[in-house]
């Protein structure tokens, strides 16, 4: 799948220009304020994001992952939490669409492309993050019914999301996919909500939903009957889509990072000189805009492995894990260029010093994409 460069082109600089204008003057109130920037996710779904790279005929744009990889890192250098309203949503897209049967598509894409239905995607437990299959969340057969019993940690988007994709263990102890209907907000009968407070990535939710004895109608098994046991499958298949997100994430905050501490160094005079023309300062932003190059284009190649409809495990792990660790890196130095400004909220470069690290750990830790890469290389690599 590819997308005609001018349209790609048009779309990635209307976004562009309205993250210019609108996101980047406000990102910090509502991220300080921990406040949902409502106005900016309407936005979103007037530009049809939420079925970015969904096909047509379900209601999407149909767009390929390059564009895609271009509008999450435009919209995360302005603020990287409406990236991760779109990740999750897509994620869950993404597995109904290679997963669902032909009914389950119809009935769920084309309201979740419009964004007027809205995602979240849950995997993780407390004592199942990295190792989930160590998940405890049980959905038990009753009539026509599962009943759900489990608590389930980290749902982005949890509170305004209509569906939820829930992975949970059936009797026979494998990991099946259960599309769970609800009401936006954190009134419903059967779960219980509790907001998660962190560091950075704010003015979004992420929750822990707490389910007892919800019921869900048999029928809501992603892939029918034949999606039995195919739970834990599903859901790392479209985590390939989810790495290219984190990765063009990542992308977006070094490259705010970058620009931010190259306009400082401009401005910014110590000992009677701009701090870039002191060469240790000039020296490093050479050094993070080589690294800022080659994140985008490590993120681009694996996209591009997408589009071309190759499995991209390997190449969307590398993506995650360079992209994520330089957002990081980025981030902290533009913090130090920006010297004492930079540890205040006056700057935005705070903002990303506490954002990078979440790209580091969501959607696989750097430790995982490592054992994820390693075990990829003696299959390419091996000496008998
Ligand atoms: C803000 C936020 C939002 C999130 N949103 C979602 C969401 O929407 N849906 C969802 O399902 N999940 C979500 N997650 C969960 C996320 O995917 C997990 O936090 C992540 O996979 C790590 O799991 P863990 O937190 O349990 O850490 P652990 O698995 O406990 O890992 C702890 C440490 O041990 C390391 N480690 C673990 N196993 C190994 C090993 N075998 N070898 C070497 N090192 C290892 C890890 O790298 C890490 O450094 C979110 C997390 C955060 C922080």
């Amino acid at each position: 799948m590819a997308t005609d460069l001018d349209i790609a082109d048009q779309i990635v600089e209307t976004v562009a220009r309205w993250v210019d204008n609108e996101v980047v003057p406000n990102a910090s109130t509502f991220e300080l304020a921990d406040e949902f920037p409502d106005a900016m996710v309407e936005q979103m779904k007037a530009f049809g994001l939420f079925g970015c790279v969904i096909p047509e005929q379900y209601g999407g744009l149909g767009l390929d992952h390059i564009t895609y990889a271009r509008l999450i890192e435009e919209i995360s250098r302005g603020f990287m939490s409406l990236g991760g309203v779109l990740n999750s949503h897509l994620i869950v897209c993404t597995m109904i669409l290679r997963f669902g049967t032909e009914a389950q598509r119809e009935r769920w894409l084309p309201d979740l492309c419009s964004g007027e239905t809205r995602a979240a995607f849950s995997l993780s437990e407390h004592d199942a993050g990295s190792d989930a299959k160590a998940m405890t969340c049980r959905a038990v057969p009753d009539g026509k019914d599962y009943v759900i019993n489990g608590t389930k940690m980290w749902v982005t988007n949890g509170e305004r999301a209509r569906i939820v994709a829930l992975m949970a263990k059936t009797p026979d102890d494998r990991v099946t996919c259960f599309i769970i209907e609800k009401d936006p907000g954190t009134d419903f009968e059967n779960i219980t909500f509790q907001k998660v407070e962190k560091l950075g990535y704010r003015g979004l939710e992420t929750m822990e939903m707490t389910y007892v004895d919800q019921r869900v109608p048999a029928e809501n098994m992603l892939g029918d009957l034949a999606g039995m046991g195919r739970g834990l499958n599903a859901a790392l298949s479209a985590l390939e889509l989810g790495r290219i997100n984190i990765a063009a994430r990542a992308v977006g905050v070094a490259r705010a990072s970058f620009e931010a501490a190259m306009a400082y160094a401009q401005q910014r005079e110590t000992f009677g000189k701009k701090i870039y023309d002191h060469q240790v300062i000039a020296f490093k932003l050479a050094d993070m805009a080589t690294k800022l190059e080659a994140a985008r284009l490590m993120c681009h190649s694996a996209a591009r492995k997408l589009d071309e409809g190759i499995r991209a495990d390997l190449e969307a792990g590398m993506a995650k894990l360079f992209c994520s660790e330089t957002a990081a890196e980025l981030a902290f130095e533009a913090m130090r260029i920006h010297g004492g400004n930079g540890y205040t909220s006056e700057y935005p470069v705070e903002r990303y010093y506490r954002d990078a690290p979440l790209m580091i750990i969501g959607e696989g830790t750097s430790e995982i994409q490592k054992m994820v890469i390693a075990r990829q290389l003696l299959d390419k690599y091996r000496v008998d």
